[in-house]
């Protein structure tokens, strides 16, 4: 699975539009503004192109970045050719929730070689209930039918599992209808933006646990990106994104929770687009972002969330190296970011 481990550097999330078709319980995000200017993501690719990496990845983003193929599209080719003037190499990643994919998109988006991570969180039930479409119905076995093609396929993805406290329990049945439908590669993700107790926490990892000792009766050993990424906890992502108006934050999840965490948006904003000339500049310390984050919420109501979401990802690596240590996952490619407290100078 072609993903970068976080410390690598060299991967810059594009927000190309904030519109989208659905209505997702765990969507906290303004989608109403305007999409972003060609002018806008050409400045994000040219600054994409001073790191100091040789091979850069960009990641097409929202929303959902499939509702503006002409920005998506415009993205590559200038990518393509800024590469090339810079003596670089740039992949693709494009995060859809598949609900707009077809044929013929799919087969535009392969022949670039994009690699795909598919937002989707199991079975109907499931997935009509977390994330409606924005206009009422449900269009699940048209996106379903979408996700089992690009398995098939060949093409390099990833199945993204939003697992909310609500359908903690569901979890095994969810990663397993999955597997039905031919998925080998996934990752799961814990709803942040919520407050998790101990009892849904506790049926998370375990639904988790069930799901790959069901796998390995069935003599397959799914690829899992989470002890690979290393990217947890994700509220403190140092993966660099830019919004559509060109505003540069770290990380995708505070734009996703904006009107729920006020509080936190300054502390991951890295500042305006106009203002960078180094990709450097984007680089964060996560121990850093992750004491100041816990600072700017010290006794104000978003503080339970973020909390709730640096546990879930503490607990998370926690339970993925042991399913490692049992064989029933990959193993982590990169040591993980030590939390505040434990580094020698916190
Ligand atoms: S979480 Fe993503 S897919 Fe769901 S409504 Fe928000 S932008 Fe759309």
């Amino acid at each position: 699975m072609n993903i970068n481990p976080y410390h690598e550097h060299r991967q810059l999330l594009i927000m190309v539009t904030r519109a989208c078709q659905l209505d997702c319980v765990y969507c906290q995000f303004d989608r109403t503004r305007p999409a972003m200017t060609k002018d806008t993501l050409r400045k994000a690719v040219d600054l994409l192109m001073t790191a100091r990496h040789p091979e850069v990845k960009i990641q097409f983003f929202g929303g959902e970045p499939l509702l503006r193929m002409d920005l998506v599209m415009e993205g590559v080719s200038y990518a393509r050719a800024a590469a090339k003037r810079a003596g670089k190499t740039v992949g693709f990643i494009v995060t859809t929730n598949t609900f707009a994919l077809t044929d013929a998109l799919r087969a535009k988006l392969d022949a670039v070689g994009v690699v795909w991570i598919l937002s989707f969180d199991g079975d109907a039930d499931t997935q009509d209930d977390q994330r409606p479409l924005r206009t009422g119905g449900t269009k699940f076995g048209s996106a379903f039918e979408q996700i089992g093609k690009i398995a098939r396929s060949g093409a390099p993805y990833l199945v993204n599992m939003t697992v909310t406290p609500e359908h903690a329990d569901d979890t095994e049945r969810n990663a397993l209808r999955l597997l039905d439908a031919g998925v080998g590669a996934i990752s799961f993700g814990s709803r942040m933006g919520t407050d998790w107790t101990d009892e849904c926490a506790v049926a998370y990892f375990r639904g988790i646990r069930s799901f790959l000792e069901e796998a390995r009766r069935r003599g397959i050993k799914p690829f899992v990106l989470n002890p690979v990424g290393r990217d947890e906890p994700m509220i403190v992502s140092p993966t660099p994104n830019v919004d559509t108006d060109g505003t540069v934050y770290t990380g995708s999840v505070i734009p996703s929770l904006e009107k729920l965490l006020p509080s936190v948006v300054p502390i991951v904003r890295l500042g305006r687009l106009e203002e960078m000339t180094e990709f450097e500049q984007l680089r964060v310390d996560r121990a850093e972002l992750w004491r100041r984050m816990r600072e700017a919420v010290r006794g104000t109501p978003e503080q339970a969330v973020v909390e709730s979401g640096l546990r879930m990802g503490q607990l998370s690596n926690a339970f993925f190296d042991r399913m490692v240590e049992r064989g029933l996952c990959p193993g982590p490619a990169v040591p993980l970011v030590p939390a505040p407290e434990e580094t020698a100078d916190a």
